[in-house]
């Protein structure tokens, strides 16, 4: 129920945990799996006496992520200890930035049904991720695992700038798509790579000030994000028009039905007593330093979806299709260094090559083809001498497991298409004394039966006459 009186205002705040091999504070391994507890040096465990250094590689990536988004990128930085009580957070305090995120401001292109637009960020920061409570093996206690303890993240946070469950669901797949295109985050939800809390409200219609919000903590699918937006904007509809005030709480989902219940109600802002790090020393951004990193960033998909229409001509629908994940891309680009036919190649890796891989169940990276032989595939077809569904279905296959020169593989499967008129002529004879109705509409006036004729020659040819010969052909004899 989505009342027309009101309007629901959302923002988000999505944490990456950062594909650094070790983690934001010390050489402890962040590979995701290993056995509980073993990835926990005396520096994630906090033990006394320790001393921090930070991983380069964090800033670096968080960096790579503000100037995707067109953030300002702070120059003079610190860390923070944010001081509170968890039993998965060893220290006591999580180690985050206080007032100088690394990157502030930005914005991010969504699209809906609605068109295009920009999502303003507030800031993008760095931070270490705390381990994982374990509620679901030993029925009387709660285990923990400190492997995650430490892992570097970025949060990135919105302004109150989305409108409605499916923007966010958009502005998130958008996030996701960026991380893994910039390779900083796998952005594997399940695994918990990407987490998002959702902070949501309502106000009226026309309304400029902003309502009370509750935060939906933990969001771990980009469905559950939807669902639990959807949930509170009519939980809080119905609250207002039942005359009651919005509590601001912290709200978690349940995903066995969709449902969002409350796990505690904000009294005040908390006090986390942020101070300084002592033992981790201001860190400060040089010029040159941000401008190799920015060297360093492949063309972003806004910007490739835009060439691709404007270069190639592409239309914009294939233009976002081949910029959806950065290895079709990359696939692309290599195939048209041995073609210009941008358009067909661009319907080859939508087309045929993404069914063989969906029924193969690979991944671009998983397929095994060089560039230049798909390229030479193509150009086949467009010579004319296969036509486009043999080379799909039959020879593609084969090209794949052999790497053969496409035409030796359609000569050897006799797959070449004849143009020769002799050899066609049978197949024409044929097809026109297979159907003598047709044959007398047709020199009655009903032009439009020489595609019928044709199809039947196809059939007969298994799809092997040149259809251009073919209807010369037919038009003579039917004369
Ligand atoms: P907090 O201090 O409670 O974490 P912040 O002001 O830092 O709150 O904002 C956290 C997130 O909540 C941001 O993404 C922000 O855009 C969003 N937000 C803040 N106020 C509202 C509101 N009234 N309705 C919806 N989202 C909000
Ligand atoms: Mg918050």
């Amino acid at each position: 129920m989505m009342n027309n009186k009101y309007e629901a205002v959302i923002g988000l705040e999505v944490h990456a945990q950062l594909a650094t091999n070790s983690k934001l504070f010390c050489g402890d391994s962040t590979l995701f799996g290993a056995a509980p507890n073993t990835h926990v040096s005396p520096i994630t465990l906090g033990h006394p006496g320790t001393l921090p250094m930070t991983n380069k590689k964090a800033i670096e990536y968080a960096i790579k992520m503000g100037l995707a988004c067109n953030c300002e990128i702070e120059r003079t930085n610190y860390f923070a200890r944010k001081n509170y009580f968890y039993p998965d957070l060893p220290k006591g305090y999580q180690i985050s930035q206080h007032t100088t995120p690394i990157c502030k401001g930005g914005k991010v292109k969504i699209k809906t049904a609605q068109g295009e637009r920009y999502v303003q960020l507030n800031r993008i920061h760095l931070e270490e991720d705390a381990g994982k409570s374990i509620h679901d093996i030993d029925p009387a206690n709660t285990c923990i695992d400190l492997n995650r303890a430490g892992t570097p993240l970025i949060e990135i946070v919105t302004e109150p700038d989305l409108f409605s469950a499916e923007e966010a669901w958009q502005y998130v797949t958008e996030i996701r798509k960026l991380v893994r295109w910039l390779n900083i985050c796998d952005g594997n939800m399940e695994e918990g790579s990407l987490r998002c809390d959702a902070n949501v409200s309502i106000r009226l219609k026309g309304e400029t000030k902003l309502g009370t919000k509750v935060e939906v903590k933990n969001l771990n699918s980009i469905r559950n994000i939807k669902k639990a937006i959807e949930y509170e904007i009519d939980r809080m509809i119905n609250e207002v028009e039942l005359g009651n005030l919005i509590k601001q709480q912290t709200r978690s989902f349940d995903a066995n039905n969709d449902t969002t219940f409350s796990i505690r109600d904000k009294e005040e802002a908390n006090d986390y007593r942020y101070f300084p790090d002592p033992d981790l020393p201001e860190f400060v951004l040089e010029d040159a330093y941000i401008q190799h990193i920015e060297k360093s960033l492949p063309p972003l998909p806004e910007a490739l979806i835009n060439k691709y229409q404007t270069v190639f001509g592409l239309s914009n629908y294939d233009a976002a299709q081949l910029c959806d994940d950065k290895s079709t891309t990359d696939y692309y680009e290599l195939i048209i260094q041995h073609t210009q036919s941008y358009k067909n190649v661009a319907n080859w890796l939508l087309g045929p090559i993404r069914q063989y891989l969906n029924e193969y169940s690979l991944s671009i990276e998983g397929l095994n083809l060089p560039p230049q032989l798909l390229a030479a595939l193509i150009q086949l077809v467009e010579s004319g001498k296969v036509n486009f569904s043999i080379a799909a279905t039959r020879i593609l296959p084969v090209l794949v497991k052999t790497h053969e020169a496409p035409l030796a593989i359609a000569e050897q499967l006799q797959m070449l298409q004849v143009s020769d008129s002799n050899e066609l002529e049978i197949w024409v004879e044929e097809a026109i004394a297979a159907m003598p109705d047709k044959v007398a509409e047709y020199k009655k006036g009903k032009k439009g039966l020489i595609g019928l004729f044709v199809g039947e020659v196809k059939k007969r040819s298994k799809g092997k006459a040149d259809p251009k010969v073919v209807t010369q052909l037919l038009e003579e004899k039917l004369k």
